[in-house]
């Protein structure tokens, strides 16, 4: 049996889940397709932590508050943070950046990837969305103006416009042949969490060692501070290295490379080791496709901004297809879709340029860029201006803003 839509999205992941809710109530038939189960677990406050976590922007919060998702976050399990910290582990040079340096409350939330898949999914389920579970794309081709879509089970689904959200390793890119311009940072990242003896005070902290950075971001559980998410990124070999020490070797070795910042690290949760690749897609758009989210780029994680970029291309996406729904013209246009590609790829081309740049300043060992990397942060350390228009391209409050973004 064949099924029809007016738009097929493919991954119902955080990024395809948000624009779904995004075009609920357009009048169109979406249809959400995702080759998980898409079942939400009852929260256990109790639970350990989960290892991949994402901090979240404000403009992420608020597009997930116009989303009706907030308040599922929130209370489920979130952790607010005020204040950022960031210091060069082979010199002197540190830089802090506080919230009230632009009159916020916080600079952002922790939260856990599965507490925001699982608020979006209870808020998908309570919609009159289509939801298709266990429906993993494995091939797709042209027929007409549609593209038709057929699935592992056999299943064939049919639309004029589909989007691309099904993350970094995207079967949509591949079947359509999008180009993409990718390279290996030579870095993993191991993803834990780890309880401290000294309190994070609310702080992300993020350490530049010589192998890379060292993330420590805050996690919050009955009022305690005394947990943190780890983001360690190194060389293959040294994560090789770290990922086979015992829960005692590979908590000194991360006080030491955190130059015991926390105090003692107690204890240690189970780890995961993620090779990172960036990777960017050439075009965002052709004739009835879109790619949003990973799909389309990843981007190092020690910006912690991956996911909240996908949530502004998604609320892009959704306004710019309602707007020229609104005015009649045909969403599966790519002069129609292009709008969207110039909104969002100047955005995320600069961010992951600005990321690159500074991962490679901080990788650069001889001695007078070691330097002037030092001299550099203490001086913007002093400049509160700077600081501040720093803080808030990180709260996500500058640029164009789509309506979702905005209080
Ligand atoms: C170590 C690490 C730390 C990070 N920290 C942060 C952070 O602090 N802040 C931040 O903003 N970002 C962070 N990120 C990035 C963030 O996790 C990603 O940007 C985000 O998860 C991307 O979401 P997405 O919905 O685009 O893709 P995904 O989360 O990958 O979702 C894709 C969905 O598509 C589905 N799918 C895949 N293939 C198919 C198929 N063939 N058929 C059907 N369905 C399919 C999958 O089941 C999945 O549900 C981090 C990333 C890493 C690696």
């Amino acid at each position: 049996m064949e099924m029809r839509a007016d738009l097929l999205i493919v991954g119902a992941g955080m990024v395809g889940s948000a624009l779904a809710l995004a075009l609920q109530n357009s009048g169109l038939e979406v249809l959400l397709l995702d080759g998980s189960p898409l079942s939400v677990k009852p929260f256990d406050e109790q639970a350990p932590f989960e290892p991949r976590v994402s901090a979240l922007s404000a403009a992420s919060q608020r597009i997930l508050e116009h989303l009706g998702v907030w308040d599922g976050i929130v209370s489920r399990r979130s952790s607010p943070y005020t204040d950022m910290h960031v210091w060069d582990g082979s010199g002197t040079g540190q830089i802090h950046f506080s919230a009230t340096s632009v009159h916020a409350e916080v600079l952002g939330h922790i939260v856990e990837n599965r507490v925001v898949q699982d608020a979006l999914l209870d808020r998908l389920h309570d919609c009159d969305l289509g939801l298709l579970a266990n429906a993993r794309l494995e091939r797709m081709r042209r027929s007409g103006d549609d593209w038709l879509l057929t699935l592992a089970d056999g299943r064939t689904l049919r639309a004029p416009l589909v989007i691309a959200a099904d993350g970094a390793n995207s079967a949509v890119r591949r079947l359509t042949g999008v180009a993409t311009r990718e390279w290996d940072y030579m870095h993993h990242a191991i993803v834990t969490s780890v309880r401290s003896s000294k309190p994070h005070q609310m702080t992300a902290w993020q350490r530049f060692t010589d192998n890379g950075p060292l993330a420590f971001l805050p996690l919050e559980r009955d009022g305690q501070q005394d947990w943190c998410s780890i983001v360690w990124s190194t060389t293959p070999s040294e994560a090789e290295r770290l990922m086979a020490l015992d829960d005692e070797g590979f908590c000194k070795a991360l006080e030491r490379a955190f130059e015991g910042c926390l105090g003692t690290v107690l204890r240690v949760d189970p780890r995961l080791c993620v090779p990172l690749r960036q990777r960017h897609a050439k075009r965002y758009v052709a004739e009835g496709l879109a790619l949003i989210g990973d799909a389309a780029h990843t981007i190092h994680p020690l910006a912690g901004q991956g996911v909240n970029l996908g949530f502004l291309d998604a609320a892009v996406l959704a306004e710019v297809l309602l707007q020229a729904a609104a005015r009649g013209e045909r969403l599966a246009d790519v002069k129609v879709l292009s709008r969207y590609e110039r909104r969002r790829m100047p955005h995320n081309l600069a961010l992951m340029a600005a990321m690159e740049g500074l991962e490679r300043l901080f990788q650069a060992d001889p001695l007078p860029v070691r330097w002037l990397r030092n001299t550099g942060l203490k001086m913007v350390d002093q400049m509160p201006e700077a600081k501040a228009l720093f803080v808030r391209e990180a709260l996500g409050l500058i640029g164009d803003l789509p309506a979702l973004a905005k209080a």
